[in-house]
């Protein structure tokens, strides 16, 4: 039987979530309207890990030294001057860490889909400028799609596409082969593992546009790097990765 204290602490909470509806995506603390549109408490959102040192302008991998950038603006990371990506920039805004880390897991292995929304929001919150022509996202493969029964990162591009107000490509990128996880593979494995995994099934919509692509999670960049490369050759303009969050 609960005590008399934690009832009472029921029934306040039930009571504010009728009058604050929305609640905080990990401790499910009610949140006062208003306040912002962030779905975290200010208790979870002071955890989250915002990646704003200096990091490479194209791939965004932090620097260790703080330094890196003071001298040369320009400076890119050592894995983008010997092998530069397709994609012009990736814009992957947090640590891969904690309440994040926890969200994205839910979203994505136990199916709670009402989470795109408001990860999506913490990505375009981050947003400065949206100069993009269409939102796609990195296919999952048939088999793979069978059994998770969606695909988490044309969930989140959606969602993004309707914040940004820019058109979503549903089937901007198609997969021609599933494969094995990045994790643990050395650079040229990785690229052995994705190489040709995209194709196009419709060039046409995304000629001379400049695309955002969106995966959940940044691990390795090898994924990004081939959906971007299979984007440019099909005749993309430009191609921009997004993730929510990043493996550091
Ligand atoms: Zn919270
Ligand atoms: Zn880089």
């Amino acid at each position: 039987m609960p005590g008399i204290a934690e009832r009472g602490s029921f029934f306040l909470q039930k009571l504010l979530h009728l009058i604050y509806p929305r609640a905080c995506i990990h401790c499910n603390l009610p949140l006062a309207e208003g306040r912002s549109n962030l779905p975290f408490c200010p208790g979870c959102w002071g955890t989250l890990r915002l990646q704003t040192g200096p990091h490479c302008p194209i791939c965004a991998t932090p620097f260790s030294s703080p330094s890196a950038l003071l001298h040369s603006p320009d400076h890119h990371c050592g894995e983008c001057r010997e092998h530069p990506p397709a994609f012009s920039r990736a814009i992957t805004p947090y640590a891969y860490e904690g309440v994040l880390a926890d969200a994205i897991q839910r979203f994505k292995y136990q199916k709670q889909t009402s989470l795109a929304d408001p990860l999506a929001r913490l990505w375009v919150e981050t947003l400065t400028t949206a100069p993009f022509d269409r939102v796609t996202a990195i296919p999952l493969h048939p088999a793979r799609l069978r059994t998770r029964e969606f695909n988490q990162s044309l969930l989140l591009a959606q969602k993004i596409a309707r914040l940004i107000r820019v058109p979503l490509l549903i089937d901007g990128l198609s997969r021609s082969r599933d494969t094995l996880p990045q994790v643990g593979l050395s650079r040229k494995e990785r690229e052995q593992n994705v190489r040709r995994a995209f194709y196009l099934s419709n060039p046409i919509p995304i000629r001379e546009k400049r695309i955002l692509l969106v995966d959940d999670v940044y691990t390795t960049g090898a994924t990004l790097r081939e959906g971007a490369k299979t984007l440019l050759k099909g005749g993309a303009k430009e191609v921009i990765v997004a993730a929510i969050a990043r493996m550091i």
